[in-house]
């Protein structure tokens, strides 16, 4: 299976070159702009619009040929984003000087002295790469055809290089493990293993408080002050996520390690298009959690990014039910509305199973996943998984990010 993965590299950049790559990153938000400005709207075939705007923009803005047709994909592929994502004010669509498409013509590396060099307004310029092995490791005999230059908020450059990989194809295997999210617990699984979410609660609680407190004080105050506690806040809210962020990398560093090695599929809850989907009937208090929060969201991202590196496959089956049916006999309570499960807690009126109810939803979930994994019958149903879910903007680097 081919597998785009992007490394982050910070480019060692003096303050007169910074001026260079910003004024480079000016022109090319500037030409972008310039196009979305001055085509059709509806317009997204990137052939037709290079017909239409090249000439203007290579004479207006002081771009590469090749920059100018980055600039044209980048207008094409930003509406067609914005088409799937079905925002509606397409004309709002608007071009910051943050980032510039590189390609072979306009980029290249050099990994025996880890330098790249850069296409900018003026020349061609070199920067020193200041990364460590894993970067270097991956970087190491790989030939990249695409990179993205950004700057970052901080004011510190980044080449993005894309580097295409094999990640070994995910075996068929009968064994499946079925992991359940919740809040009391982060994770479930149908092995019995199941992490507390009562840390990430309180913590999360406390930076809470702590912001609440924040938000009076910045409303008051001098101005000095009420700086100080925006800068705080922002601070505040960057260890919340950083924390969320460690607790998901270990987890799923785990359970795809744990299946790597013991020749295990995983299975998950199905939750894309949630929304679209479940409109007509409503969706479940578990449901409208889990598809709205970003930490569960992210622990799903690592898990797929993760599977798909380690050859594990990933299944994704019909969350519907998955918490109100017995895993022993496959019976729901009879009555609409009403369940076996009452918190944490599951008792099968029908068999008396008595147990915790995440495992109970783990336990089904792999039984779905291993229905799917087989060939032939599919009673229940449920869809294989494709990763089409994975955002592109999802990189390595920040599944490794912090090992
Ligand atoms: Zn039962």
């Amino acid at each position: 299976m081919k597998q785009i993965t992007t490394i982050s590299c910070k480019l060692k950049v003096s303050p007169e070159m910074a001026k260079e790559i910003d004024a480079t990153m000016e022109s090319f938000a500037n030409a972008c702009q310039y196009i979305h400005d001055n085509s059709d709207k509806k317009l997204t075939n990137r052939v037709a619009m290079q017909s239409l705007m090249y000439d203007a923009v290579r004479e207006k803005f002081q771009l590469s040929a090749q920059t100018t047709i980055h600039a044209i994909r980048r207008v094409c592929a930003n509406r067609k984003t914005s088409k799937t994502n079905k925002i509606k004010n397409e004309s709002s669509l608007t071009f910051t000087p943050t980032s510039v498409d590189y390609d072979s013509r306009t980029f290249s590396l050099d990994t025996k002295i880890w330098i790249v060099s850069l296409k900018l307004l003026t020349k061609r310029t070199r920067f020193e790469l200041l990364i460590g092995n894993y970067q270097r490791g991956i970087l190491k005999g790989s030939k990249p055809k695409s990179a993205v230059l950004n700057k970052r908020k901080n004011s510190t450059y980044y080449i993005n290089i894309h580097v295409d990989n094999i990640a070994p194809e995910p075996e068929n295997t009968y064994k499946v493990i079925g992991i359940d999210l919740g809040r009391t617990d982060i994770a479930s699984t149908s092995e019995g293993e199941s992490w507390s979410g009562k840390n990430v609660t309180s913590k999360r609680n406390h930076y809470s408080q702590m912001r609440a407190v924040l938000q009076k004080k910045a409303s008051k105050g001098t101005r000095s002050s009420r700086r100080r506690c925006r800068q705080l806040q922002q601070r505040l809210s960057g260890k919340e996520r950083r924390f969320q962020k460690h607790i998901n990398h270990e987890i799923t560093t785990y359970l795809v390690k744990k299946a790597a090695t013991n020749k295990f599929s995983i299975a998950i809850e199905d939750l894309t298009n949630i929304r679209q989907r479940t409109n007509k009937q409503r969706r479940s208090k578990k449901e409208r959690r889990l598809s709205n929060n970003w930490a569960f969201y992210q622990f799903r991202m690592f898990l797929a990014y993760k599977c798909v590196l380690n050859g594990v496959k990933l299944i994704l089956v019909n969350p519907a039910y998955t918490s109100l049916t017995c895993h022993k006999c496959l019976h729901i309570h009879p009555t609409k509305g009403k369940s076996y499960r009452h918190g944490k807690d599951y008792h099968c009126q029908h068999c008396g199973w008595k147990g915790d109810a995440d495992y109970n939803g783990a336990k089904n979930i792999a039984a779905l996943g291993l229905n799917v994994n087989q060939p032939g019958g599919s009673w229940l149903s449920c869809k294989v998984s494709n990763l089409d879910f994975i955002p592109r903007q999802l990189t390595i680097w920040d599944v490794l990010e912090g090992y």
